[in-house]
């Protein structure tokens, strides 16, 4: 029977790094995922924003530490993969602000974090992005309710963050974490299914996997992304959690960027929550447009992570349009979809999940919410010290295991990301 000291279930960008991190720390490890290549899971459709823009002090340090890890990502994965390297493009981030998101809660824990930013008025954003048609159409509606094209009742301004950008290939960034991994020693297999945890003595003590074949482990860690609640079910720690997570469909698409909004003509990313959008621009003169949850939208819950549908719908599709028209009146509309459709992992208050359980030696990276791309690189490294914290008889649930910033010396408490937290005071959206 094969035993190493860790096993990772899912090779995504969150678990590949946990399997590098828990390599550094001199464990065999062996990442077991179900799919083709680390990163074909959810992480191959994201679109791998690097930004701070988050509601608490806890997410806002995790996003600006794991930055400096992209920016010098050669420096961080210790070793250049021959196959490419993933490259942090920097665009900046533009966030509109808009009735309930104004930004007063980012901007003090920005200023209190020393993240720099500028704040424009009304008449700064519109002489920087002329554009923008800056008014404020909030709420956002759907395009069949008949305030939808209402004039503005009145216009917004904006904060701008300058070290802000985006990974410009989601999935290489995994395969990077998965080679730097196999450099320490790990191993991948890969269209390997898990389908039991065992279980001894309330101590985890592998999985079996689809063919039959077992697997012996001290801890085994889920980051199975949209799958890991049904791995949490399989080893019966369920129950325990106090915050809930399930998948969530989302549709991604890639239009033509107009004047202004393109790379070459330094767009930003935009957060436009007073529509329900953002979108940010990549290479080829297009932007990539998703979602922000707005309250009128219907979220498509799925039961079944297997079964739904990954190409965007009409529907949707016509939406974001319309909304994206609203904000960009040089937009012009194309004739049909082009995009995707993938699964988030969405946790009840949108901030992850990073913790042990009751089971000892399980642990899990889930609950990513669509908002976890950026941190894979500090996500890794909560989970090592969650686990050298439990062999050195922290009790993490009652004495929540405090993390130091690489970058910043800061302390991350990592009780802010427990399964057993009260719920976060968030956007309750994917900027969480
Ligand atoms: C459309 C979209 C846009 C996003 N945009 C952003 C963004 O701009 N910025 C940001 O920070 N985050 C973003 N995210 C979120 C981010 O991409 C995810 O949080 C992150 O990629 C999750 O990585 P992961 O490793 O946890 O999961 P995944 O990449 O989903 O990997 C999980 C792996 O587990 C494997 N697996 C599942 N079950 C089993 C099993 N039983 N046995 C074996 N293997 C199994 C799967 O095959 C899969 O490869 C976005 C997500 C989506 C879907």
């Amino acid at each position: 029977m094969t035993s190493v000291d860790a096993i990772v279930i899912g090779a995504g960008v969150i678990g590949s790094s946990v399997a590098l991190e828990l390599a550094r720390g001199a464990r065999s490890v062996l990442c077991v995922d179900k799919g083709p290549a680390a990163g074909a899971g959810s992480t191959s459709a994201s679109s791998s924003i690097i930004r701070y823009s988050y509601s608490t002090r806890d997410a806002v340090l995790t996003a600006w530490e794991s930055a400096a890890c992209w920016r010098d990502w050669a420096g961080h994965l210790g070793v250049e993969d021959p196959d490419g390297m993933a490259r942090f493009i920097g665009a900046g981030y533009l966030n509109l602000c808009t009735t309930g998101y104004d930004g007063t809660v980012v901007m003090a824990l920005w200023d209190e974090l020393g993240i720099p930013y500028e704040w424009y008025d009304e008449a700064q954003l519109h002489e920087r992005y002329p554009g923008f048609d800056i008014g404020r159409f909030y709420p956002p509606k759907r395009i069949d309710d008949p305030d939808f094209a209402a004039d503005p009742d009145g216009e917004l301004t904006a904060f701008y963050n300058g070290d802000s950008g985006y990974i410009d290939d989601p999935m290489l960034a995994a395969h990077n974490l998965a080679h730097a991994a196999r450099h320490h020693g790990a191993e991948f297999r890969f269209r390997q299914t898990v389908v039991e945890i065992g279980r001894r003595g309330g101590h985890v003590t592998g999985v079996r996997l689809a063919s039959g074949e077992e697997l012996d482990a001290p801890v085994v860690v889920n980051v199975g992304g949209p799958h890991s609640a049904i791995i949490n079910d399989m080893a019966g720690v369920a129950g325990e959690m106090r915050i809930g997570h399930r998948p969530l469909r989302q549709e991604v698409y890639a239009v033509p960027a107009p004047a202004g909004f393109g790379l070459d003509d330094g767009g930003p990313i935009v957060a436009d929550l007073d529509l329900g959008q953002y979108f940010r621009p990549q290479p080829g003169g297009t932007l990539l447009v998703g979602g922000t949850e707005p309250e009128c939208d219907v979220l498509e819950w799925i039961d079944n992570p297997d079964d739904f549908l990954d190409v965007p719908t009409v529907d949707h599709w016509e939406t974001s349009m319309l909304r994206l028209a609203r904000r960009l009146p040089e937009f012009g509309v194309p004739p049909r979809p082009v995009g995707l459709a993938a699964l988030y992992d969405a946790s009840d208050d949108w901030v992850p999940i990073y913790d042990g359980s009751s089971l000892a030696g399980y642990y899990m990276a889930c609950g990513t919410s669509g908002n976890q791309f950026k941190n894979a690189p500090l996500a890794g490294q909560f989970i090592r010290a969650l686990i050298d914290a439990a062999d050195d008889g922290v009790d993490h649930d009652r004495d929540p295991v405090q993390f130091a910033g690489p970058l910043t010396g800061r302390s991350i408490n990592l009780g802010a990301f427990s399964r057993r937290r009260d719920p976060a005071v968030t956007s309750g959206t994917v900027m969480g």
